[in-house]
């Protein structure tokens, strides 16, 4: 897949703009008035739950700019209570925002990963 350039405008034609107006399918974990959680397709842990913000926003970028004071507490409260409520805090888990082409970021709706249920190892490989 081509990497997200964060610069550009959003595109509602992404596959998680569809997945949150619910014209393709995903396997929910969560929602509320902010967030829209669901499991990754291609798992890289036990457990990995990628968290939306219901808002269109290109990346943490975009995000951090343009996100009301609102929107930002409600989405990160999200992946607070999603992790907890998965019973990642005890044992740890990882929460990662890919952002542009460096990062491998692929779907250009911000998203959190969520990932954990195994020790999880370095976090940037070598
Ligand atoms: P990124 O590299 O953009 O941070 O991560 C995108 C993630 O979305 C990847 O981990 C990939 O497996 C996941 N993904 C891509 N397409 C779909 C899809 O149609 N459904 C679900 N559930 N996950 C997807």
């Amino acid at each position: 897949m081509t990497p997200v350039d964060p610069t550009q405008p959003y595109d509602d034609q992404n596959i998680f703009a569809k997945i949150l107006r619910g014209e393709l399918p995903c396997t929910k974990v969560y929602e509320d008035d902010w967030a829209f959680a669901f499991l990754d397709i291609n798992p890289q842990a036990p457990e990995h739950i990628l968290v939306l913000p219901r808002g269109a926003y290109v990346s943490w970028d975009d995000f951090s700019m343009r996100a009301s004071a609102e929107e930002i507490a409600g989405f990160v409260r999200a992946i607070g209570t999603i992790a907890r409520d998965k019973g990642l805090v005890e044992p740890g888990y990882r929460a990662i925002a890919n952002i542009g082409p460096d990062s491998g970021q692929i779907v250009p709706h911000l998203h959190v990963h969520i990932c954990g249920g195994r020790p999880l190892g370095r976090m940037i490989p070598e």
